[in-house]
């Protein structure tokens, strides 16, 4: 089954839950005591073994190890959980088998095994390529360390490499958030993603915040970080296809990622996944220790009803470039986008924000530099269908 834009078959989402150091902006769940980590992989095979009739009959055409640090998993700890997985599920033969990797925890070496084992692209975290920022978000890594393990998995034979950026750092000027960008067009990637630095409660930037030792940048210095960031990441021809996601064209967008922004079902296994199968969402707790005592076996699935669904459709949906598309939106709910969301297309149509004909709505440029103003208006009408 295949959309002409997206792929429709379900995903594989692994949460590897190491980190050397937690970071201080981090809410991601990670702990940093690596000594339950092979212990956690034979768990994981165990929970691969337990999940795999989600999708039974079905073909699987991405795996995605995200985390926490998967590649402080060992290229031997890969090929097992890989091995697994071609054992009990069904995987496309070009599935896109995506690692998270931290540069300071690569080499040559490990990353051919994890080649070996399928893995055919790379998401770095590099973040920051200026020292007093790498230092401030408490990265294990150096600028050069980023140059370098790019190179290595060249050198192992992955060449679909996506580098992640953070920008609205506290104090952080325009011209330094330029040359970090500058820095990451000058490697040989193909994908970056660039989020705002999001001061999340539960982190320790979350404590320092609330005690009145860091500040946030303002949403004006947000979105003119932002709006550089679309300008420059153009003029270099990275395509941005998600508010947050830009590609140097369409064979280098994150297949995985568009699955969440597409309602695409997903199975996530490790403790904190989630997992969507196009009607109910489950999750695993945020707690190894629970997990190791087997704690997947008892999760409480929730069914989702179809005002939830639409609205999280349209929500995704219009994060992406391509926006709504009209013809995918009557296939999953039965009416027409223009039908359910009659009101909001009013509101916006004659403006500059949105691009609206039969087949898409989606927002301008301009649009998405207040996306999620715009979306706060999307409210389905549903009562008469
Ligand atoms: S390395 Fe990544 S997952 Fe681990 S604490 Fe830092 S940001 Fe979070």
């Amino acid at each position: 089954l295949k959309h002409e834009n997206f792929s429709l078959l379900p995903g594989l989402y692994l949460h590897i839950p190491f980190c050397h150091h937690k970071c201080g902006y981090c809410d991601f769940y990670s702990i940093t005591q690596p000594e339950d980590m092979e212990l956690f992989v034979g768990v994981l095979l165990e929970e691969i073994v337990y999940r795999k009739e989600t999708f039974a009959g079905q073909t699987i055409d991405t795996v995605y190890f995200g985390g926490g640090t998967p590649s402080l998993l060992s290229g031997t700890q890969i090929n097992r959980l890989m091995s697994a997985i071609r054992r009990h599920y069904a995987l496309a033969q070009d599935t896109e088998i995506t690692l998270e990797a931290n540069p300071g925890t690569v080499d040559t070496g490990k990353l051919a095994i994890y080649r070996d084992a399928g893995v055919n692209r790379i998401s770095m975290g590099a973040q920051s390529f200026a020292v007093a920022e790498l230092e401030f978000l408490e990265r294990i890594h150096s600028a050069d360390q980023i140059a370098l393990a790019v190179e290595d998995c060249l050198r192992a034979g992955i060449n679909k490499i996506s580098v992640d950026l953070l920008s609205a750092l506290p104090g952080q000027s325009l011209q330094a958030l330029r040359q970090n960008l500058q820095k990451a067009v000058a490697l040989p990637v193909h994908h970056l993603s660039v989020y705002t630095l999001i001061i999340e409660e539960n982190t320790r930037f979350g404590q320092m915040h609330r005690s009145g030792l860091l500040q946030a940048c303002d949403s004006e210095t947000e979105a003119e970080h932002y709006e550089q960031t679309l300008d420059f990441l153009a003029g270099k021809g990275f395509e941005m296809y998600e508010v947050s996601n830009f590609a140097r064209g369409q064979e280098y967008y994150s297949r995985h990622n568009q699955k969440y922004w597409n309602y695409v079902p997903y199975l996530g296994l490790g403790p904190s996944a989630h997992s969507f199968d196009g009607h109910r969402r489950w999750a695993n707790k945020r707690d190894l220790k629970h997990y190791l005592k087997g704690g997947f076996r008892n999760v409480r699935q929730e069914e989702l009803n179809r005002t939830t669904q639409v609205e999280e459709y349209a929500f995704l949906a219009l994060r992406q470039k391509r926006g709504i598309d009209k013809r995918h939106f009557r296939q999953l709910f039965g009416v027409p986008f223009d039908t359910i969301y009659a009101d909001f297309i009013a509101r916006f149509k004659a403006s500059e924000f949105v691009e609206n004909d039969d087949n898409r709505f989606c927002l301008t440029t301009r649009g998405m530099l207040l996306c999620d103003e715009i979306s706060t208006y999307l409210r389905p009408i549903l009562a008469a269908q």
